[in-house]
């Protein structure tokens, strides 16, 4: 199914360029954050799987032939949504922030329950459990944020009464 490969190829080029993207985005934040350690802490940990998410789909890429060269070249289309997301993480308060994290890891987790339904449908099963093993740890962080976010948000009100940016972050 030599249609069914190209799509693989290409969303697997798409995934790269979402985590290259992940990890600048969770590098920012993280250096952002001041007075949320538990946030932190997890975020760091997310930002190390996600470099590992990287060099795994490198991996995969390099085992499947696909040029690995010009992997900045994701599709124009997908790289607009991205930057349009990216606009959100510039906001300095925590609850936008974890707002954010959340709709990327949304995002993460359709890219990956779609590209391990395509690769399976193409046969590769190991790209496929790559795939879903990543997927699993997206959801992970969706979980953890979305399990926090209720207290996020009761000590971001407790900041909040500081006029003091820094002091919200
Ligand atoms: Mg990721
Ligand atoms: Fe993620």
């Amino acid at each position: 199914m030599p249609e069914t490969r190209k799509y693989v190829d290409q969303w697997l080029r798409d995934a790269h360029a979402m985590e290259a993207q992940a990890e600048t985005i969770l590098e920012g934040q993280i250096n952002r954050i001041r007075h949320y350690p538990a946030l932190a802490a997890r975020m760091k940990t997310h930002l190390e799987e996600t470099t590992s998410q990287r060099e795994r789909l490198e991996a995969c890429m390099e085992r499947r032939g696909t040029s690995t060269s010009g992997l900045k070249d994701a599709s124009a289309k997908f790289t607009a949504m991205m930057q349009n997301l990216g606009g959100v993480f510039a906001g300095d308060e925590v609850v936008k922030g974890t707002l954010a994290s959340y709709s990327f890891e949304a995002m993460e987790i359709a890219s990956y329950r779609i590209l391990a339904a395509a690769a399976e449908a193409e046969g590769d099963t190991q790209t496929a459990q790559l795939c879903n093993e990543i997927c699993r740890e997206e959801e992970a962080m969706a979980d953890w944020l979305k399990e926090h976010m209720p207290n996020l948000t009761l000590a971001f009100f407790d900041r909040a009464k500081s006029d003091d940016t820094e002091a919200k972050r």
